[in-house]
């Protein structure tokens, strides 16, 4: 299965993606995480990338898409992968589309985790997260509205929508049947 889940930040993407990615069987792909462990380790894309995570703004598409395309050609995505956090925009959705292709493979599935906008806040501040702050979360809802929502429309064929709200292991239930259905 080749899918990704979508939704605001603090919508539970990272959390549902681990549960998820161990019951379908397919590697979890979080570019956020790829990013954070870059910084950590202090690596040169690392050092070019903090500057965007702290500020709450996308990181640009060259080097998104490049960390992308890199993991993409491991071996252990061959039979599928979930993603999380990327595509975050229409021209990283285009390129993913372009790579897909050139391995002769597509998206199954694109899930929506839909939480209402009060609940999201609350959740990030609860989480603490260096890029956590309140200014910094709300930039990244900005963010979210003007760059990724459009992608529900460029995916919607091939989208379906989970009510994220409520207890984490009937959210993944939700989930696991949503993308379940779909392949
Ligand atoms: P996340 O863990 O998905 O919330 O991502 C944390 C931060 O990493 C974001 O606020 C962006 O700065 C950066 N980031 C993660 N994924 C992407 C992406 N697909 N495109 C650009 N920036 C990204």
């Amino acid at each position: 299965m080749r899918a990704l889940l979508i939704g605001p930040p603090g919508a539970g993407k990272g959390t549902q993606a681990v549960t998820l990615s161990e019951r379908l069987g397919v590697p979890h792909i979080s570019t956020g995480d790829l990013f954070r462990s870059h910084v950590q380790q202090q690596t040169e894309l690392g050092r070019e990338v903090s500057q965007y995570m702290d500020a709450g703004a996308l990181v640009p598409d060259e080097l998104t898409n490049e960390m992308v395309r890199e993991r993409l050609a491991e071996p252990d995505t061959a039979a599928g992968f979930l993603l999380d956090g990327f595509p975050r925009n229409v021209e990283q959705a285009d390129v993913l589309a372009a790579m897909l292709r050139e391995s002769g493979t597509k998206l199954d599935t694109v899930c929506k985790l839909e939480v209402p906008e009060d609940v999201l806040v609350d959740r990030l501040l609860a989480r603490g997260r260096s890029d956590d702050t309140e200014d910094v979360i709300r930039q990244r809802q900005r963010v979210y509205r003007s760059e990724t929502a459009p992608l529900l429309d460029y995916y919607s064929d091939i989208l379906v929508t989970v009510n994220a709200v409520g207890d984490v292991a009937e959210i993944a239930d939700r989930a696991t049947t949503a993308l379940r259905g779909q392949t």
